[in-house]
């Protein structure tokens, strides 16, 4: 378990000496070629120093280890194969301790007749049974302890190897401190001192990184480039010093609105770089914009008093055309500035063309693993809480590129590719459904998935996945109604209704619930309410998005509500933006919402 990969091999040790049998002067020279030695990162020449040490020394553990509220060995050499480099004890059951405690080295030839450590598991479980320890200081700290241990038990220690001991624990105590100095030095090259944010050196080597990994994990990025507006009038109003507080209030205020694993960088003067994960151009953009609305509806506190300011933003996905960031950054630069040009305030996604994938494009993603759930929450508008889920299909490319379903679905049902990506949909959400109830979650909490009719035609699959389903339920133990509900758009024309019911009546009777998608958008809503046990209608995100603005859309809306009330059916309020919609739809009676509002889509 230790950890010696970037150790090579002591230079200066003569090859004819055996261990423990090396002169003085070989142990110095020794010492003062691997410090000398050039190429080496400070912690491969601390490595390659305890190395050498065990070596000449004739020791089998050397420890270098870390007190704080616990002890961390942070750089061991086992030739035992006993100590994992990295471990974590409590203070009080370390050897070192009594070492750290006193400042004063220790050396006990032989263990087994000290009255104290006797019993110690050192002694008693590995056998060693010959300790050295010394204290060693790095910079101001003094919670470091080098300890040197062996299975030989010795009369007495030899005088001339404590000073050997000693002069590597000075020497170690310079590298620790200069291995210090080097990550505290690199870490403020890579910060902006103003805003603590990465600078954007540091954003562009994270950038490549991104870059690198998207294709690995096929789970792409997109970028926006923000720039407050006016803010040269800040400066001009309230004085540089004031446009500073407002730089760093802002900093602070992008970053907690991010979610884990995105980050945010100080680009330029007022312009910040975001990066954010398994997102489609679409998805960043509404990000950004709800911190554009935050940030007009909340003003930045400062000495002189409150500032509302505004920002312009440019925004694209690193896809599969970007042969490389710089490309892209080019590409958002413009986008913004068509932002600004445009009156500020604004938020642009790069115009590209948004081309459906190509059948190879899709085949390939079906057969490696490319059809990926992204999961969005549906709340209770009366108890706000999170009720259930839809399972909504993503495509994530090999460039890491991670496509929205309006990209391929047409596409995949005209090649009827439907079916497995419905298949593949299912099972996905099916396995996290089963994950969570094992894992203590809810038995009400339900997910709802797109069905199409392709995929209810297909016995075949029809089959697999009641196989699994009732394996899950089996291990479940869940009711006879089950999580999982068949969401059927009725955009598209079906063949007949009789056939559709026949093939959904085995889901209904295995306890699978039925939801109408996109309800008053297509051609068939009615037949389909009146035809089949529909519990959960969703009405259509358009009269939604529509509704505040046009009364004759707002009472379409409430009367769908209180005719599915009647009905028994419960509603599902799509595309809910923001709380004011959210409040008009629970005065409504409308039962559930989803949308931005209450969570995005995010790529599980
Ligand atoms: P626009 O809406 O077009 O973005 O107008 P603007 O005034 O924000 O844009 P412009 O790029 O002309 O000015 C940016 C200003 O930001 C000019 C520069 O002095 C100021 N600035 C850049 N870095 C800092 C900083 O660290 N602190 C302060 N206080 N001001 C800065
Ligand atoms: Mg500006
Ligand atoms: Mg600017």
């Amino acid at each position: 378990m230790t950890s010696t990969d970037a150790f090579t091999p002591p230079p200066a040790i003569p090859a004819a000496a055996a261990r423990g049998d090396v002169s003085h002067i070989d142990r110095l020279t020794a010492l003062w070629k691997l410090s000398a030695q050039r190429g080496l990162s400070d912690e491969a020449r601390i490595r390659a120093m305890l190395a050498m040490a065990a070596e000449v020394l004739d020791m089998d553990l050397v420890l270098l280890g870390e007190f704080g509220d616990q002890y961390t060995a942070r750089y061991v050499f086992d030739r035992l194969g006993v100590f994992p480099e990295g471990a974590v004890l409590a203070v009080e059951n370390v050897m070192c301790r009594d070492v750290h405690l006193s400042r004063e080295p220790m050396h006990i030839p032989d263990l087994r007749k000290h009255g104290q450590y006797a019993g110690h598991p050192t002694v008693t479980h590995w056998g060693l049974l010959n300790y050295s320890g010394l204290p060693i200081t790095v910079g101001n700290e003094t919670g470091w302890v080098l300890a040197f241990l062996r299975r030989q038990a010795r009369p007495a220690v030899d005088p001339v190897d404590i000073a050997y001991m000693e002069l590597i624990a000075d020497w170690l105590g310079n590298a620790l401190y200069q291995s210090a100095q080097h990550e505290l030095l690199q870490r403020m090259a890579l910060t902006d001192a103003l805003t603590g944010l990465p600078n954007r050196r540091a954003a562009e080597e994270r950038l490549h990184t991104e870059k690198a990994r998207a294709p690995r994990d096929r789970c792409g990025f997109a970028l926006a480039l923000v720039d407050i507006d006016h803010f040269k009038s800040i400066n001009d109003r309230y004085g540089h010093a004031v446009g500073d507080e407002v730089l760093a209030a802002t900093a602070r205020r992008f970053e907690q609105g991010l979610r884990e694993g995105d980050w945010v960088a100080r680009w330029g003067g007022e312009e910040f770089l975001f990066v954010l994960h398994g997102c489609t151009a679409e998805d960043a953009g509404n990000i950004i914009e709800r911190m554009a609305g935050l940030c007009r509806s909340t003003p930045v506190q400062t000495s002189v008093g409150d500032i509302t300011l505004s920002f312009s933003a440019g925004v694209a996905a690193f896809g599969p055309d970007e042969a490389d960031t710089a490309m892209l950054i080019d590409a958002i630069d413009q986008a913004l500035y068509r932002a600004k040009s445009e009156g500020r305030d604004k938020v642009r996604l790069v115009e590209r063309d948004n081309r459906a994938l190509n059948a190879g494009q899709l085949r390939q993603a079906i057969a490696s693993g490319g059809i990926r759930v992204a999961m969005q929450i549906i709340v209770d508008l009366e108890t706000g809480a999170a009720v259930a889920d839809e399972a909504l299909a993503r495509i994530c490319l090999n460039s890491g590129e991670v496509v929205e379903a309006g990209r391929f679905v047409e596409q995949a049902e005209g090649l009827g590719l439907m079916a497995e990506i419905d298949r593949q949909i299912i099972h996905q959400t099916m396995h996290r459904c089963g994950m969570r109830i094992s894992a203590g979650g809810a038995t009400d909490y339900a997910h709802f998935v797109n069905v199409s009719p392709q995929f209810l035609a297909r016995r075949d699959l029809v089959d697999e996945m009641f196989a699994r389903a009732t394996n899950y339920c089996a291990t479940c133990g869940i009711g006879p109604v089950k999580p999982m509900v068949l969401e059927l758009t009725e955009r598209q024309r079906i063949v007949s209704i009789e056939r559709l019911r026949a093939d959904l009546q085995p889901f209904i009777d295995f306890g699978f619930r039925l939801a109408l998608d996109d309800f008053g958008s297509g051609y068939s809503s009615y037949l389909y309410l009146a035809n089949l046990p529909v519990s959960f209608l969703k009405i259509e995100g358009w009269l939604i998005a529509h509704m505040r603005g046009d009364r004759k859309v707002a009472g379409i809306v409430e009367s769908l509500a209180s005719f599915a009330r009647k009905e028994g059916v419960l509603t599902v309020a799509e595309h809910v933006e923001d709380a004011e919609t959210a409040r008009i739809l629970a005065d409504m009676g409308v039962n559930y919402a989803q949308g931005w509002h209450f969570g995005r889509p995010i790529l599980v």
